[in-house]
């Protein structure tokens, strides 16, 4: 197969808007079943849709070439996929040499054995999902996860050298209760801490509205015991930071129902099965699994110029009463 040409065409949308940063989902299987991301019978993926590592590793270094600067994998779960540490390694030589981060968001469960793997490859900094530190809670978020997996594998972490930042979807009677002991739980830990809006994305077999929590109220109310103040710091993704009154740990908002973020959005995401979607909340994509297979990488090309066009101005979520999904696929297929 022919090699990525570099080329000095920057990567901007039809809006201006600089793309920087790729999120690469290696697989839509997962070893835990999140009722707001997943229902509890899924059907994956057949192994032949779903990208090789290798091709996964080709069009990263394409992508590389054409201006991305910040990879992140997720999934799925990324560690469950089988040799994922030989991609981790091929992507992480381009660190230095145009990538300037790559980063992994994991459940946790496998990091016990990957970590050290990891740091060698060239990953300083990962998220980790935990929506719940009471086991019995955590088994019922997740559909059966056993939180001490978890926890090992955030030690692993540390240990490893790894920067941790733990995101943690708000549920409305399900972890509220948990928020503010998580952020200062965090604080003991040296972690920061994100929280997320549920968003609508494909059919989990349950009604996420009533679970829907607009973190403005979260903010509020954790202001009351930690006043926030907004700070500058970003990562390359979506999140708004507030550092916290007489504590270390930075929290994180993702808001894409209370305040969307499309404005600046840097991001472009590459399915497992090589589609390109422009936009999380978005049906509109590019294939580049077929152009690749039937032409390699120069029939790739040109699709990321048309991929650029197609970036919409914003997502449009809603959540509410008869609302639905925004999309039919899971936040597993195109990568959290
Ligand atoms: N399995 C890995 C994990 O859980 O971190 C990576 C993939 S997961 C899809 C990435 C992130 O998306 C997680 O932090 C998860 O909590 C979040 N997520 C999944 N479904 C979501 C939804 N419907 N709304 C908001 N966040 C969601
Ligand atoms: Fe799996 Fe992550 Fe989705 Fe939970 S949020 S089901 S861990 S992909």
């Amino acid at each position: 197969m022919a090699n990525a040409a570099p080329s000095s065409a920057p990567l901007v949308d039809g809006l201006g808007r600089r793309i920087s940063y790729l999120r690469i989902s290696v697989t839509d299987r997962c070893d835990l079943r999140c009722r707001y991301c997943m229902a509890e019978r899924m059907q994956f993926l057949p192994k032949n849709e779903v990208l090789t590592l290798e091709e996964i590793a080709l069009l990263a270094d394409l992508f590389v070439a054409r201006g991305i600067r910040r990879i992140r994998l997720t999934g799925g779960e990324p560690l469950v996929r089988r040799d994922i540490g030989d991609l981790i390694r091929r992507i992480g030589r381009h660190l230095g040499q145009g990538l300037d981060e790559l980063t992994l968001t994991t459940n946790g469960t496998r990091l016990a054995t990957h970590a050290d793997d990891l740091f060698d490859a060239g990953v300083r900094r990962i998220n980790v999902s935990l929506d719940s530190r009471d086991p019995d809670r955590f088994a019922h978020v997740t559909r059966g996860g056993k939180l001490d997996q978890v926890l090992a594998g955030l030690d692993a972490a540390r240990a490893a050298g790894l920067a941790v930042k733990i995101n943690m979807v708000a549920l409305k009677g399900v972890n509220d209760d948990e928020i503010l002991p998580m952020l200062r739980w965090c604080d003991t830990q040296g972690f920061d801490l994100t929280l997320i809006e549920t968003m609508p994305l494909g059919d989990t077999g349950e009604d996420r509205t009533d679970h829907y929590l607009p973190l403005t109220h979260v903010a509020d109310a954790i202001g009351a015991h930690h006043p926030l103040t907004p700070i500058a710091h970003r990562t390359g993704g979506p999140a708004r930071y507030h550092a916290v009154e007489g504590m270390g740990v930075r929290l994180g908002l993702i808001t894409p129902l209370t305040r969307n973020f499309c404005a600046d959005c840097n991001r472009i995401r590459m399915t497992c099965e090589g589609k390109i979607f422009m936009c999380l909340g978005h049906e509109d994509h590019v294939d580049f699994k077929t152009a690749l297979r039937d032409g390699g990488l120069p029939a790739v090309q040109p699709l990321i110029d048309r991929a650029l066009r197609l970036k919409p101005a914003a997502h449009d979520f809603r959540i509410g009463a008869g609302e639905g999904a925004a999309t039919h696929r899971h936040m597993s297929v195109t990568g959290g």
